[in-house]
């Protein structure tokens, strides 16, 4: 064993295991058809005009990829209505999430979350040294009034999540101003909208107006999700111009490669694609909570495009069947959640085929 010595808070950290791929579950099970729910991804995948972009070819890649994303810059900015220098780009929002706990935090401060919720905030806080303090979820749903009572003096980030991860419940705006309005203005709210997209319009709450009138906010949303180019790897935040300029000083210049970057704008410009598949995510989402509600299974109300379900002690058992059929979906066991599942919403033959052989197995485990 090598003498170099990592630093303790490595050591304590659970071992990263990846995920199986596709390929391995065919492979493992012998078979035709593997569909992955378990990662939340845009089954329905880019925008046709993206796969046919690159069809064409794309001779820039030999150079650096633009280190502001000027062109993409320029649409989103457009788009949201925002000054081009509040946008910051990271290779994921996973990276700007890690960046802004680097600027921000050291061993004298905290952040608050709600718990369960997305990992990436606490690994961050960690890697700063930063404490870690958890408020409870409270009937699934972040609790605003706890978050604002665990405040101290050393707080200097609060981590928020509407829809959230792995509920897909959501803030409603009296939730949302009731925090920015008890949260003195030196602590920075962070309001990760990885799946605002597949809101219904009503629950919406415009997040980005409000940077306006608070500078201590700062909104986060992907490319992973509805606009289905995880593989590329693109995300930002908008925030204080500032602030922005200075979490941008400490980030690699090229971390947004330059194929991602062209699928961004190309994305952004397809609306037409990404209403479709919103309309039928939605539908879909409707129909499978009618199914389960027949079924008396237990469910969270998702405002996103997975669903959370109550399995029983027998998850593990229904987790391993799922995929000896091809189906991969994520064990609540990672996520917060033993004895639940979270699958994600696929197109309506590949969600038929899913809920009649989970509903059989839910059966099957739970007598
Ligand atoms: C999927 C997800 C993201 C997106 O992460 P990327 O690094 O942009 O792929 C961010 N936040 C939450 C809560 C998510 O579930």
């Amino acid at each position: 064993m090598t003498k170099i010595k990592i630093k303790p808070w490595i050591l304590n950290l659970p071992e990263y295991i990846p995920g199986g791929t596709i390929e391995d579950i065919r492979e493992k099970y012998n078979l035709k058809e593997v569909y992955k729910l378990a990662s939340n991804e845009n089954i329905f995948g880019p925008s046709p005009k993206v796969i046919e972009f690159f069809q064409a070819g794309f001779d820039d890649i030999k150079y650096y990829p633009d280190s502001y994303c000027r062109q993409l810059r320029e649409k989103l900015s457009f788009k949201l209505g925002v000054d081009e220098e509040s946008i910051i780009f990271g290779n994921g929002t996973d990276q700007v999430i890690e960046m802004i706990c680097d600027a921000i935090l050291d061993d004298t401060k905290n952040i608050i979350i709600p718990d369960p919720t997305f990992l990436t905030y606490e690994k961050s806080a960690l890697k700063n040294n930063a404490k870690v303090l958890k408020v409870p979820l409270l009937n699934y749903r972040q609790d605003v009034k706890s978050i604002v009572k665990s405040v101290n003096k050393d707080t200097a980030i609060i981590f928020l999540t509407s829809p959230h991860n792995p509920t897909g419940t959501i803030l409603t705006k009296e939730e949302f101003e009731y925090i920015l309005n008890n949260i003195k203005d030196d602590i920075l709210i962070v309001l990760d909208e990885a799946y605002v997209e597949f809101m219904p319009e009503k629950d919406k709450i415009d997040s980005i107006k409000y940077l306006k009138h608070f500078n201590n906010l700062l909104v986060m949303r992907t490319f992973s999700k509805i606009y289905g180019i995880a593989g590329l790897r693109i995300g930002y935040g908008v925030g204080d111009k500032n602030l922005i300029a200075n979490i941008t000083k400490l980030m690699q210049p090229f971390v947004v490669n330059s194929i991602a970057q062209v699928a961004a704008i190309i994305s952004l410009e397809d609306e037409e694609n990404i209403n479709k598949n919103i309309e039928i995510i939605i539908n879909e989402r409707e129909r499978l909570f009618k199914i389960l509600e027949k079924e008396n299974i237990t469910f969270i109300k998702s405002y996103s495009n997975f669903i959370l379900v109550k399995t029983g002690d027998k998850s593990s058992e229904i987790i391993e069947e799922l995929l000896k059929n091809g189906f991969m979906v994520r064990g609540g066991d990672f996520l917060g959640f033993p004895g639940y599942i979270r699958f994600s919403i696929s197109l309506p033959e590949i969600n038929e085929k899913f809920i009649n052989l989970f509903i059989s197995l839910f059966k099957k485990y739970n007598n």
